[in-house]
């Protein structure tokens, strides 16, 4: 794929695309695989590199979520234990099984965990990871040894699935344009057309590398810019109510001597109510994450020390960290999300 070529192609084309789509990130490509591979002529433009919104800054997990399960929502956690098990069917060299300790520090962890978490799996079906299992307080510790000890009971594994988020994209980027898409980066769409009709019938879009403008008709605009959203749907319709409500999540990033073992924990209950992981990640330990209102969506947040403080205190009440070392916000430096 030459970037080059790509934009030759935006200008030869002489009427107008079946598909533009707005945004290169995993559902603006995973459109653009989709359309391209059942023949319509599909371009899709990216203001950026690809993956630089969410898409590449995600916990890395394929899960079917075991937070909706919790929920009751059975037919989405089904729908996506499935589309977890493609994806490692479609896509092995970077989808993979990772053990996940809940270690239990009350006595009716083990009974509702272990039960909850033997129906996640059998929800699985043909496309489970692996049949979780209830941990004695020794096996608990052979998986997570740098956890604490007082007040151990025992704990809880089970199998999901860990991902490289920004290799997928850029894979799917190369499929979409095997399937024949036009995918263009660092072009940014900055106007929508309008036909007699009062339907949208294109965009206008400017290269950010060389300032230059094009006005490219299409059949169908796809808006596939995420927290984004609200913005692009303005170009269109200036008054139009906000429909998103933005809010950021974010992870810090430990030496990997923090988990020193290749199992994740995961934290059922924080404190507001959510699940946090602690995953090995490339020789560290990636922990998170918080789910923050915020203004604006930016392409560069920034985590707020609330959340660092957030991420530090429940890493240090699930117990997770080495015994000899207590993580303190001196430790966090680079306030990366
Ligand atoms: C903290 C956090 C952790 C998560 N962890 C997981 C996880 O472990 N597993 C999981 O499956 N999901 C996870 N998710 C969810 C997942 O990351 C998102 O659902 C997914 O990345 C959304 O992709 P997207 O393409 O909709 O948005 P984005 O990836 O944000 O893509 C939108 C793109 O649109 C581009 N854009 C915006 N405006 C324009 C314009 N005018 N012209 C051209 N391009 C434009 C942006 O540059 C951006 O690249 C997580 C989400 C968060 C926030």
């Amino acid at each position: 794929m030459r970037r080059a070529d790509m934009v030759a192609r935006l200008e030869d084309r002489r009427h107008p695309w079946d598909m533009v789509v707005i945004g290169g990130g995993a559902t603006g490509v995973g459109i653009a695989v989709d359309a391209a591979s059942r023949g319509y002529d599909v371009l899709l433009l990216e203001q950026h590199d690809f993956g630089k919104g969410t898409s590449s800054r995600s916990t890395k997990l394929v899960h079917g979520g075991v937070r909706y399960l919790e929920q009751g929502n059975i037919a989405l956690v089904m729908e996506a234990l499935k589309e977890r098990g493609l994806l490692r069917q479609n896509a092995p060299h970077l989808v993979s099984n990772l053990a996940f300790v809940v270690p239990n520090y009350d006595w009716w962890e083990a009974p509702f965990y272990g039960l909850g978490l033997k129906i996640y799996n059998v929800l699985a079906g043909k496309y489970g990871f692996g049949t979780s299992e209830i941990l004695s307080r020794a096996e608990t510790l052979s998986r997570l040894p740098t956890i604490k000890t007082d007040g151990l009971l025992g704990g809880v594994v089970y199998y999901d699935g860990q991902f490289d988020d920004a290799r997928l994209l850029i894979n799917l980027v190369e499929t979409a344009a095997d399937q024949g898409a036009t995918l263009v980066n660092y072009v940014r769409v900055v106007g929508m057309t309008k036909g007699a009709d009062g339907f949208v019938d294109g965009i206008v879009a400017a290269d950010q590398e060389t300032g230059r403008e094009w006005t490219i008709p299409a059949r169908v605009v796809i808006n596939a810019t995420g927290a984004f959203s609200d913005s692009v749907r303005r170009l269109a319709e200036p008054d139009v109510e906000t429909m998103i409500a933005p809010s950021q999540g974010i992870h810090l990033v430990f030496h990997h001597s923090f988990l020193s073992t290749d199992s994740a924990i995961m934290v059922p209950h924080t404190s507001d109510g959510r699940v946090m992981f602690a995953i090995p990640w490339h020789g560290h330990t990636v922990v998170g994450t918080t789910d923050t209102p915020i203004g604006e969506p930016s392409l560069e947040p920034i985590a707020q020390e609330t959340e660092i403080g957030f991420v530090l205190e429940t890493s240090r009440r699930a117990g997770a960290g080495r015994k000899d070392l207590v993580v303190a916000r001196t430790d966090v430096g680079h306030l990366g999300i």
